[in-house]
């Protein structure tokens, strides 16, 4: 890196981008950026000044993407050493040692990017094995202190990286890193085990979505085997089937796995058998079915409805523009889910689209609630697990609600009765 041979880039920022700097916001997008000393590269340590020409933060800087500047520090000037990056990474780790029992979970994620003062980075955790995902390049020029720094604080056996789609190619022309190479230990063989809350699960951490397992929905998945005695549940968009062990723990008669993946249903069966000494798994019925959600909740003869059903599908807005479209296919879905509903049934559904806000979901889910022809209560929101704090707006992107459907039978014509 050229931090110490070239003199320090400095940058000003709009008035507005330098408020929400001050206000602890970690990113400036290119366009809000007013003025900088020459031309900065990737990783560089950017220092921002504010408009009376005062030290005001110190970023990384990132000229191939459009969030120009990833915030690390803001107040009085320090110097970034190899002791306070260390200090930082062990703050982010110990934040985690009362959160989790142990002897019960070893999946969860121990860094979650600018939320834990790591911008652009996540690391997660399953059993031995720690995977390190990047979602820019300003980490590559320091990825050997970074995997330094992450064996000091942490130790894993192994240390798998992996890398956001829009970073792999110059990740492979500029430092010859791939999705998927080690950074210590050997290559799995295959996915590697983990235990949430007592259950044992596979992590697909070389080829899997994210790092190799949704370890954000943890909590919502302890939540629904809580409520799952005794059910049929039907678990859509169901990856590897983590709501589904839950609810088969939580004494489920039966549960389903829908999921267009035939991989990701193929996991979902080995999770399921990995718990089968568990009684109440033993008991219950387990079924996947490979099709289209959309298609296979919308088509009109119905054999079957369900006690429990949980929605939680991909990303539906890219960005911003695509916040209303995200929120018209949560309400077809959620439609189609409350259709499929036994009377006193449960509905669980979820978005992860970082462009719709959790209040617009939820109120969308409660207009799709009102509207319903039989009485259909709200039960409790949640948002993401503990382990994945977010302390800025955008990194708010999980959004679940419960509703319950009327244990009567009958049709509520007049809606003003709820
Ligand atoms: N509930 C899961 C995470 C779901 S991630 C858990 O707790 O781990 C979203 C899943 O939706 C992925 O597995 C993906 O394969 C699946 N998917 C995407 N589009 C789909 C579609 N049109 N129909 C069915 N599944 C789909």
């Amino acid at each position: 890196m050229s931090d110490s041979a070239k003199a320090r880039l400095k940058i000003r920022l709009t008035p507005a981008a330098e408020r929400a700097v001050k206000g602890g916001h970690p990113w400036v997008y290119a366009d809000r950026i007013k003025e900088e000393s020459r031309p900065g590269e990737a990783g560089e340590i950017a220092v921002v000044y504010d408009k009376n020409d005062k030290f005001l933060a110190l970023a990384l800087f990132d000229p191939g993407s459009p969030i120009r500047v990833r915030v690390l520090h803001v107040g009085k000037p320090i110097t970034l050493d190899d002791a306070w990056w260390r200090e930082r990474m062990a703050e982010a780790v110990s934040r985690r040692e009362r959160i989790f029992d142990p002897a019960r979970t070893t999946g969860f994620r121990w860094i979650n990017g600018e939320s834990d003062g790591w911008p652009g980075l996540v690391l997660d955790r399953y059993g031995d094995t720690c995977v390190l995902k990047l979602y820019s390049a300003v980490w590559f020029p320091r990825l050997g202190a970074l995997r330094e720094w992450i064996m000091a604080s942490c130790a894993p056996e192994r240390l798998v990286l992996r890398l956001s789609r829009n970073i792999a190619e110059s990740a492979a022309r500029d430092f010859s890193l791939r999705d998927g190479d080690l950074l210590r230990g050997e290559k799995p063989e295959g996915p590697v085990a983990f235990l949430e809350n007592g259950l044992r699960f596979e992590a697909d951490v070389l080829r899997g979505q994210k790092t190799g397992f949704f370890l954000d929905q943890r909590e919502n998945r302890i939540r629904v085997g809580l409520e799952a005695e005794g059910k049929d549940v039907l678990n859509v968009f169901s990856h590897a089937g983590g709501f589904s062990v839950h609810a088969a723990a939580g004494g489920a008669r039966s549960t389903v796995d829908l999921d267009i993946s035939a991989h990701a249903l193929e996991s979902a069966k080995r999770n399921m058998a990995l718990n089968a000494g568990h009684p109440a798994v033993a008991r219950c019925r387990h079924e996947t079915i490979k099709a289209d959600a959309f298609d296979w909740l919308g088509a009109a003869e119905w054999s079957t409805n369900y006690d429990l059903i949980i929605l939680d599908p991909p990303s539906m807005a890219m960005r911003q523009g695509e916040a209303e479209g995200a929120l018209r296919a949560y309400e077809k879905l959620a439609v189609a889910g409350l259709q499929r509903l036994r009377p006193g049934g449960l509905l669980f559904a979820a978005s992860c689209s970082a462009h719709v806000a959790a209040d617009d979901f939820f109120n969308r889910m409660r207009v799709v609630a009102a509207n319903y022809p039989r009485h259909v209560r709200e039960v409790a929101t949640s948002l993401h697990a503990a382990d994945h704090p977010a302390t800025f707006p955008e990194a708010n992107y999980l959004k679940c609600i419960t509703l319950r459907m009327s244990g009567s039978g009958g049709k509520i014509e007049n809606r003003k009765e709820r």
